[in-house]
Order: structure tokens, then C-alpha cells, then sequence
């Protein structure tokens, strides 16, 4: 059984009430976790460390990053077992994508912040500087599906340029938070730039987007927490970036090679059991392939290997959707039924027959449930992929005509003849309702800084 403190002011605290943290695999309680509900003792830690913090040169921060990563590449077997346990996802997705992501965003960071360039415009007669202050104590609240991964994502780039943080991990899956929590210290990372409080959004995720001293919150979540997260900072001014949900269609034009865009898509589909914004949850194939294409997919489907869902309440969530595809006329191609174990797992489901405008085709399920629909033309496919209220992400399978259709869907983000294949240097996020705002390499450093002109004359 773990302990799991929040980290406020170099100190580690709890509540007189505690959480629960269970397992999605087996069930069973793995952790305490504190029920913060206020935030006002991690507020004055962070206003205090925010001068020191922020007097630090870029490249004395870069440092501080770069020996996080060092620190959790030293001990990354432990972090990837204790994701793996939270989250219930294989040991080596825990390994390959969540510890070494959550890495190499502290790694990159500080490269980037080293090589950050100057930003002068000369005119005539006086030259303008730009420079980047710190926005001050700013509010990071991460989801459960990648939970170091994404709150990294998030930190060192706040951290770099200078801001101190108080941060929120879904109570769901808060061991590797604390665990960053428990290497900062032991490291002597100055007290108070880094505060991580544990507890439940309403309350404490609340308590931070509503905090007037808190001048910029970054959210991942759902769509729903979003709109409530944007209508509570956006009249207090605070700068806000929201990474959102996502109905992502893979689409397979007639001249994709199959070789490589059945396991891709089926990686697109399932993994994380499907529990990742990115996942292509609708799968639009041309029909003149779509005989050739559906045995080799569901074949591919049968084999390859998922975690558990979250948790029960999800579980029961994912498989309501599966119930209203039957009710919306779907048919059952693969899985489709909680797997009689204990712990939340669904099969990879895949389902056909349905319109691509029904619920179960246009809502997000964040689950190991996909939906196949057959298109006749690019157009055709393009209008498909656009129907839906998100626009995260996408990706196109075709040996010639990729880029001339990934142009055309309406997504932040779009993948040609590949899936997930990241750059942190290029822009991350969703238009319509997936989200505001981009995070990754310039789109971080702007949302965590105050870009202030200093135009000097030349007399
Ligand atoms: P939620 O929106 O339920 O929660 C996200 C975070 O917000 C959690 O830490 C949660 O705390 C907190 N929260 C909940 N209510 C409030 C509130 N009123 N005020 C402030 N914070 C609050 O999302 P999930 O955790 O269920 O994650 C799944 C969702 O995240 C999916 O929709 C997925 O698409 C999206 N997502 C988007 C990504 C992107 O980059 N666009 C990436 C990954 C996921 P608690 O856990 O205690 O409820």
C-alpha cells in the first residue's frame, strides 16, 4: 500500500480525509491519495519561490531540468512499474511511451531553452527586444490515460521559463506525480517551485482554476471539464490552454499499402486500450479495398495486446456505447464484451454497419471501441472525418495522395502513412471543440511566458 502526499512548500503533507487509488487490473487498493480541497498554503509557497525562481538564468533552469531526467532516467524501471500498476497499461507501453516520454520532455526542454534565439527587430532608428518574463505561479491539471507523460508535458516547460507551479494529477492515477514529487526533492529542487496537490477536480482542480493568484492554468481533459475550466478562468483574464477530447478518423484511401497501414492502424485504434486523445476511434475505408482490407484488420485486431480500461465506472461507460451501436443498428465485428476477469477489461471491439453520423460514430467513447465506415471518394472521406464537433487529430494511409487530403481535415493535428510519430518541436493541440491553444517546442515557451517589447531609440 502506498502513501501518496502532496508536495507544498519542499514539505510533504496529507488530509484528515484520504482517496482511494485502485488498481484497474486487479481491483484493489494500491494507494492513499490526500482529498486537498484547499490550496492556499501551495499558493503562498509558490508566490514566495516565484523572485528566486525566476532570477535564475534560462540556462541555470535548463540545468534543474535536465537533472530531473537524469534522476528519473536513473530510476526508470521504478517509474514505469509504478505507472504500469496505476494506470494497469503493459509494462512495456509504462516503459517505452510513458517513462521515456516523460524524460525526454524535461531533456528536450532544456535543449530547447539553451538554444532559445534572440528576438530583436531592427528598424531605422531604434531596435525593439523582446524578452520573455515568467507569467508567475501558474495551475497544471493532467488526465489519467498518460499520467506523467502528460503533466511533464506541461512542467518543464513551465519550469524553464521561470514560472513556479502548483500542479493537479487526476486522482485517479497519482503515483508517478508524486513519485517526480519525491525525485525533486531529494535533489534539492528550491522549495515552493514545484507544488503538486492531490484531491478531486470539482474540488481541488476547482480550487486552483478559480484561484486569483494563479495567472495561467493548462488543462488536458475532457471537453465537458473544459468548457466549465474556460467559463471559470476566462473572466478572471488568466492565460489558458486547453488540450480537449478527440473522435479521430483513420482514413485509408484505395492505394494504401496494406503492409504497413493495417498495423498502424490497428496501433491507431487500441492502443492504451484506445485510451489515448489521439486515437483514431473511426476507421473510414475506400470500398473498393474494404473486402481485402476488414479480414486483415480484424485479424491484426485479435492480435494485438491491451491493457485494462481505467476503471469500473469507465468500463461501465465504454460498454453503454457498445450497447448503443446495437441499439443504432452496428454490428458486432470483433470483441465487444467485458473480458470475465478481475479488474476492467473490454475486448478490442470493432464495429460495423453504422452511419458515420449516428452517436456512437460522432461521440468520444476513450475506449478500446472503434467504428468502420466504407467511402467512395477523397471528398467523400474528407467530409466524413470533418463531421464530428472535434478536431484533434488524424491520419491518412495512401501511397500518393496523403498530404492533398490531410490538408483538407479539419484537425490540429494530422499523420500521413504513420500515427503518434512526435516531434516536440512542432505544435500540439486540437481546433474546434478539442481544444485552445498549442502546446510543444515555440507554442510552450510563448504560453508560459510574458513576451514584453523594449523598443530602445537610437539618438
Ligand atoms: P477529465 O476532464 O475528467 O479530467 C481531467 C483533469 O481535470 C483531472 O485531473 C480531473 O480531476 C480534473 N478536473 C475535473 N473536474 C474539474 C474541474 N471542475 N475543475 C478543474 N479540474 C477538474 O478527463 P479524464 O481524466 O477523464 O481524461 C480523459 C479525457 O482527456 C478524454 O476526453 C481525452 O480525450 C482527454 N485528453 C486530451 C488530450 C489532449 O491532449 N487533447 C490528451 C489526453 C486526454 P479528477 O481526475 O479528480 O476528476
Amino acid at each position: 500500500m502506498i502513501t501518496v502526499e502532496n508536495l507544498i512548500g519542499g514539505k510533504f503533507s496529507t488530509t484528515e480525509e484520504l482517496l482511494d487509488d485502485i488498481s484497474p487490473a486487479s481491483g484493489e487498493i494500491i494507494a492513499s491519495i490526500p482529498r486537498t480541497k484547499s490550496i492556499d498554503d501551495a499558493v503562498s509557497a509558490g508566490l514566495g519561490a516565484l523572485e528566486s525562481w525566476g532570477g535564475l538564468s534560462m540556462n541555470e533552469r535548463a540545468d534543474w531540468l535536465d537533472k530531473i531526467a537524469n534522476t528519473l532516467e536513473s530510476r526508470i524501471d521504478e517509474l514505469a512499474r509504478l505507472e504500469a500498476l496505476d494506470t494497469g497499461k503493459p509494462i512495456d507501453i509504462a516503459l517505452n511511451i510513458d517513462a521515456k516520454r516523460s524524460i525526454s520532455n524535461f531533456r528536450f526542454f532544456a535543449d530547447f531553452g539553451r538554444k532559445l534565439p534572440a528576438e530583436n527587430f531592427v528598424m531605422d532608428d531604434a531596435t525593439n527586444f523582446v524578452i520573455r518574463k515568467p507569467v508567475g505561479l501558474v495551475g497544471l491539471i493532467s488526465p489519467w490515460n498518460l499520467p506523467l507523460y502528460l503533466l511533464s508535458w506541461k512542467i518543464a516547460p513551465a519550469l524553464l521559463m521561470g514560472n513556479c507551479i502548483i500542479a493537479k494529477p487526476s486522482e485517479i492515477t497519482p503515483l508517478t506525480a508524486h513519485f517526480l514529487a519525491r525525485v525533486c526533492t531529494d535533489m534539492g529542487l528550491p522549495d515552493g517551485v514545484l507544488n503538486i496537490v492531490h484531491g478531486l477536480g470539482p474540488e481541488v482542480g476547482h480550487a486552483i482554476v478559480s484561484h486569483p493568484d494563479i495567472k495561467a492554468i493548462s488543462f488536458t481533459g475532457g471537453t465537458a471539464t473544459g468548457r466549465i475550466v474556460a467559463a471559470t478562468a476566462a473572466p478572471m483574464f488568466k492565460k489558458l490552454s486547453l488540450e480537449l477530447g478527440g473522435k479521430n478518423a483513420s482514413i485509408i484511401l484505395d492505394d494504401a499499402d496494406l503492409a504497413i497501414t493495417i498495423p498502424g492502424v490497428v496501433r491507431a485504434s487500441f492502443l492504451n486500450s484506445g485510451q489515448i486523445c489521439l486515437c483514431g476511434s473511426r476507421v473510414l475505408v475506400h470500398e473498393d479495398i474494404y473486402e481485402e482490407f476488414l479480414p486483415k484488420y480484424l485479424k491484426a485486431v485479435a492480435d494485438f495486446k491491451i491493457g485494462p480500461v481505467i476503471n469500473a465506472d469507465h468500463a461501465q461507460k465504454i460498454l453503454s456505447y457498445i450497447e448503443l451501436a446495437k441499439e443504432e443498428g452496428g454490428i458486432i465485428l470483433a470483441g465487444g464484451n467485458r473480458i470475465d476477469q478481475p479488474g476492467s477489461w473490454i475486448e478490442p471491439t470493432v464495429i460495423g454497419g453504422l452511419s458515420h453520423l449516428c452517436r456512437t460514430a460522432t461521440e468520444e467513447i476513450f475506449g478500446p471501441v472503434v467504428t468502420i465506415h466504407k467511402f467512395s471518394s477523397d471528398d467523400e472521406a474528407i467530409q466524413m472525418a470533418n463531421c464530428t464537433e472535434y478536431g484533434l487529430a488524424g491520419s491518412v494511409w495512401s501511397q500518393t495522395r496523403g498530404m492533398e487530403v490531410a490538408k483538407q481535415i479539419e484537425s490540429g493535428m494530422v499523420w500521413v502513412n504513420t500515427w503518434l510519430h512526435r516531434d516536440l518541436r512542432v505544435p500540439f493541440g486540437g481546433i474546434k471543440n478539442s481544444g485552445v491553444g498549442r502546446e510543444g517546442g515555440m507554442w510552450s515557451i510563448g504560453f508560459f511566458s510574458e513576451a514584453v517589447n523594449i523598443c530602445e531609440m537610437q539618438h
